[in-house]
């Protein structure tokens, strides 16, 4: 049996597809987080490790049923077999649900902003935290959101939504753009972990990408990063990097030393280029397998030297690790 090793992953997390036997895929959903919002996804699980893969019928990967396992190929050579694993809410293991699907800001690499979707009331959150400890699933559950009129009032909004999971008693994690005081509310209302991104820290690449998000200020979420290590600790604040905007490796690793010393776990995202994007995402590329093996060495190399784990994070992607490779 061929199993997934890190070098399997980064070939698998390069590509980002994989064209799934049709009689696999009414057992997927569309996920409603994440890069990969509003596409069919599958968790392809194999040697200890988990990939996400976007659901693609021009993928040159294939995915077919051997057994109990499925088998993931390409050219007709067998690359890893394992288990397509099932998602509680939007990821395995955990409850990750977004609450507002709609965005003031237009970030180029992001689709919530072009998707327009619903707020999710408290109730409604509340309904899908219920129904995952009624059948058992609910271990953790994470947060992320949009921002519907402004980051101050996401902030307040996700706060109040998690006072009220608070009594489930199970850690939480929160993605959101950070507002002035963000970090203390949000612990004072029960959130064991949070992930502001920053998505890149190139100056030229973030104006960019963010222009068009009138208040999406680079240096202001980096002092948000830097007092929420203050407010939840070391290995309980994440960042987003994303690869292939067009950044140098050496700008990825300035950035990754500059996150590192201030407590900040870095979690380096392939760039997802989502169909109602490609326009702007134009010169955007995937990363290639050796690209995210060296970062992520070099990545997990800088978190030792700051005494900084991957491991001992509790909620959202570094304890997913779908989408990455992760530290
Ligand atoms: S790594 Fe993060 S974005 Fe990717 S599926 Fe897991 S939780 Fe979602």
């Amino acid at each position: 049996m061929t199993v997934m090793d890190e070098k399997v992953k980064a070939e698998l997390l390069s590509l980002g597809t994989v064209d799934v036997e049709p009689s696999l895929l009414p057992r997927f959903r569309t996920s409603t987080a994440g890069p990969g919002m509003g596409l069919q996804s599958v968790f392809f699980s194999s040697g200890g490790l988990r990939v996400r893969l976007e659901v693609n019928r021009d993928s040159p990967l294939k995915m077919v049923r051997r057994d109990h396992h499925v088998v993931i190929t390409r050219d007709d050579r067998e690359i890893a077999e394992g288990i397509i694993e099932e998602v509680v809410a939007h990821c395995p293991g955990q409850v990750y649900i977004t609450v507002s699907e709609r965005c003031i800001y237009n970030c180029q690499f992001c689709s919530v902003p072009k998707s327009e979707g619903k707020i999710k009331s408290k109730e409604e959150i509340l309904a899908i935290v219920e129904a995952a400890k009624k059948n058992g699933t609910l271990t953790v559950i994470s947060l992320t959101s949009g921002i519907a009129s402004s980051p101050d009032d996401e902030i307040d909004r996700v706060a109040g939504i998690v006072r009220a999971l608070a009594p489930y008693n199970v850690p939480i994690g929160v993605a959101v753009h950070p507002a002035p005081g963000s970090s203390k509310k949000l612990k004072v209302a029960g959130v064991t972990e949070v992930k502001y991104s920053v998505e890149t820290m190139d100056p030229e690449i973030f104006d960019r990408i963010c222009k068009g998000s009138k208040g999406h200020d680079l240096a202001f979420i980096l002092e948000s990063l830097r007092e929420a290590v203050g407010i939840f600790g070391k290995n309980h604040v994440s960042t987003n990097i994303i690869i292939g905007l067009g950044e140098t490796d050496e700008s990825v690793r300035q950035s990754v030393e500059y996150l590192a010393e201030m407590g900040v776990i870095p979690v380096l995202r392939p760039i997802s280029i989502p169909p109602l994007r490609i326009k702007e995402l134009e010169g955007a590329v995937r990363p290639s397998p050796e690209r995210l093996l060296y970062l992520t060495e070099m990545t997990r190399k800088i978190l030792r030297k700051q005494g900084l784990s991957a491991r001992e994070s509790q909620t959202m992607c570094l304890a997913c690790t779908g989408c990455d490779l992760t530290p």
